[in-house]
């Protein structure tokens, strides 16, 4: 590990109890992905560090919950304009931990930005239900109430983000909040913390704990912990799924993503083209929201295949601080590693690599992270890269004889994050709503992303649990739903 003197950020730190402390064991280097150069380091978290955090937790929620619902929105009011005041620093540090573009950076805060926003509105989602006269004098009346101490487990891909899918809405509605992000990029949930601070929460409401599997099984573990919000691949989304349950805790937890794209002949290809090609390469493919596998009616197959071959040329890969840039690097060199593998298999099982990345060259940056944008046709649905989460600017097409057609190969997937129709007849649209088996769809845009007063969540391996991330769900997942009934005799 470099020394701490030689990083440009230090030491990433907890935040337990209103305190800034070091996590108790080694961790890792923060690495930039334009540069390979270490940045940071940031270490894990022990049980006996989550203890800590979880313990504070507890005592924090016995105050916070009896705090009037509007008392608890106003360092969130804070929070917000804090975020506002400093959404250009955030954006640049994101780009120099994670790699993607600043306006890619700027876009992720901004969504991160809604939630507070959007949890604000906490007086209004925790409302459930009151009937009169629910049977002879009796009233009966629904209440959410929180529960007690959560954690949330994020991923790299948006440091900025995912944290914000949950913690505003957990504190809003209060319980306290424990955040474990992703080891690769803690640098900018740290800055988060510090505006966090600032906007003053009460010691132990909210709390960052760093580090990576045994600080997550030491949450997973711990009895005082009511629930967990995990966001990342399928096979971690499955077991903290499995372990969380096996501990009686509440979870949710949302996994990876193959998406899909459909083309029809009816749709505006130009536009469907830039979409496609916006959607696959945005954040170098390493979005759980990336349409990576287009399905074109095969009467316009050629023509979507050149204007996406156009399209994709038209990319600049490079430093995502440099604002020319479209595609910046991938997290690590062995993400890359994986990334390259998974393009060689795709040659290998017989797809034809029509534009190959592979040698692209960032002159400035020797040591980065980058890939070229690759894309292959006459993909088939039984190809590993038609079915595997590749996480890279990869994207693949292969025609389909109509819509059916194609809506059962988006159907055939193992993931249900997903996917997009590009269409100019309302039937297809409608076809699409009723028969797509994703959590997220879109007709005429290439990103299905729902805004953040629209609840977050996939399908099928994307996705194990029921209630999903932001906005009502989420809130409902924070609160439990205490049913009361009462009634007076003499009135
Ligand atoms: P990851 O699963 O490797 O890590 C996610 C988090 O889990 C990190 O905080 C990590 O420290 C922790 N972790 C890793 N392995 C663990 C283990 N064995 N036990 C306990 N904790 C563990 O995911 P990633 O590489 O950081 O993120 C990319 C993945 O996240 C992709 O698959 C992407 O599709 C998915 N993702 C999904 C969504 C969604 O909404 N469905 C959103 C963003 C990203």
């Amino acid at each position: 590990m470099s020394t701490r003197t030689e990083l440009a950020y230090g030491t990433v730190q907890n935040y337990v109890n209103g305190k800034w402390v070091e996590p108790s064991e080694e961790g890792m280097d923060v690495l930039n992905p334009a540069t390979g150069e270490a940045i940071a380091s940031v270490g894990f978290s022990s049980e006996e560090d989550v203890d800590a955090a979880v313990r504070a937790g507890q005592e924090a929620f016995e105050k916070w919950r009896r705090r009037p619902v509007e008392e608890r929105i106003q360092p969130l009011f804070e929070l917000k304009q804090l975020l506002e005041d400093h959404q250009e620093e955030l954006a640049e540090l994101l780009v120099q931990e994670h790699g993607k573009t600043l306006a890619e950076a700027r876009g992720e805060l901004r969504r991160g930005i809604e939630n507070v926003e959007v949890a604000c509105g906490i007086p209004t989602l925790m409302q459930a239900g009151h009937v009169e006269n629910a049977a002879p004098g009796i009233d009966e009346t629904a209440v959410r109430q929180p529960l007690g101490v959560f954690a949330a487990v994020t991923p790299f891909n948006f440091p900025g983000m995912i944290p914000m899918w949950f913690l505003p809405y957990a504190v809003a509605s209060g319980n306290s909040f424990i955040l474990k992000p992703s080891e690769q990029d803690p640098l900018v949930p740290q800055r988060m913390f510090e505006l966090i601070e600032a906007a003053g929460f009460p010691e132990g409401v909210v709390q960052l704990v760093n580090g990576s599997v045994d600080t997550v099984d030491a949450i997973l573990e711990h009895d005082g912990v009511e629930g967990v919000s995990f966001v990342g691949s399928t096979p971690v989304a499955r077991t903290i799924y499995e372990k969380a349950a096996n501990n009686g805790k509440r979870v949710q937890a949302q996994g990876g993503a193959k998406n899909h794209v459909i083309v029809t002949e009816t749709a505006d290809l130009e536009f469907a083209a830039e979409k496609t090609v916006g959607s696959a390469l945005a954040c170098s493919g390493e979005r759980c929201l990336a349409n990576d596998v287009a399905v074109v009616e095969e009467s316009v197959y050629e023509e979507f295949v050149d204007l996406v071959v156009q399209e994709s040329e038209k990319q600049v890969v490079g430093s995502g601080l440099d604002e020319e840039t479209t595609v910046g690097p991938l997290i690590t060199e062995e993400h890359e590693e994986r990334v390259r593998n998974y393009v060689e298999t795709g040659v290998q099982e017989g797809a034809e690599l029509i534009l190959d990345g592979r040698d692209v060259e960032v002159p400035e940056y020797p040591n980065g992270n980058f890939l070229g944008p690759c894309l292959f046709r006459d993909m088939t649905a039984d190809m590993v890269i038609a079915r595997e989460e590749i996480f890279g600017p990869v994207l693949g097409l292969m025609p389909a004889s109509d819509i059916d057609e194609a809506i059962d190969i988006l159907n055939s997937s193992d993931y249900g994050n997903a996917a997009s129709l590009f269409t100019g007849r309302g039937a297809d649209a409608r076809k699409f709503r009723h028969d797509a088996e994703a959590g997220n769809l879109a007709v005429n845009a290439g990103t299905a992303a729902p805004m953040a007063f629209f609840h977050f969540g996939g399908e099928k391996q994307s996705f194990f649990g029921d209630l999903h991330a932001q906005a009502e769900d989420v809130v409902r997942f924070y609160t439990d739903e205490t049913v009361y009934i009462e009634r007076w005799p003499d009135s």
